[in-house]
């Protein structure tokens, strides 16, 4: 299975959620056992290389790959969550999105110092919302090894947003 495999999967939804935004649909990829296996393995090798001791996920997307991920490597989740979700004391980060603008959440006790996280979301547009993510995982005393994604939109400019961090995104549009 290659990432141009799971490239021509995913499904451009035009004008959703707004007019202008081309979605770039990735439940094709949930709904097939092999592609969702083989993407979920992706992530997996990056957590082995980066030695992660956590995984962080983003609301909502990535929580779906990221969970299956922790459960092969045995490893811990921390939810970074739109504000208003998480039950606990959080630190939260407000930040523009490609359509429109979002606060994210984490706990304050999501991770022991220093611990090593990789953070996981489906797809880098704009990079705010890994941006937010990362500042509020090293906020709350973890070390972001690498910020990997499924799918990168280039033209969007994201990693500028992400100087300072590793990123894999191995599906690129
Ligand atoms: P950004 O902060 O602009 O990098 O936006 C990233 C978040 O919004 C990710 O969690 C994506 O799931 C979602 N997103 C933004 N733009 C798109 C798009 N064109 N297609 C699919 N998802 C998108």
């Amino acid at each position: 299975m290659t990432a141009q495999e799971l490239k021509a999967a995913i499904r451009d939804v035009p004008d959703f959620p707004k007019p202008g935004i081309l979605f770039k649909d990735i439940t094709p990829i949930l709904g097939d056992p092999v592609l969702f296996r083989a993407a979920v393995g992706l992530f997996e090798a990056r957590c082995r290389l980066r030695e992660a001791q956590k995984i962080a996920v983003i609301d909502a997307r990535g929580f779906l790959f990221g969970a299956a991920v922790a459960d092969r490597l045995g490893l811990g989740l921390a939810p970074v969550r739109k504000k208003g979700k998480l039950p606990y004391k959080t630190f939260e980060a407000s930040y523009d999105l490609e359509y429109g603008s979002a606060t994210l959440t984490v706990h304050q006790d999501a991770f022991k110092p220093g611990e090593r996280v990789i953070l996981v979301d489906d797809l880098l547009a704009t990079g705010g919302t890994a941006a937010a993510s990362a500042a509020l995982i090293e906020r709350a005393g973890g070390k972001v090894v690498e910020i990997a994604f499924l799918v990168e939109l280039t033209f969007l400019n994201g990693r500028e947003k992400l100087k300072g961090y590793d990123v894999f995104a191995p599906i690129v549009f």
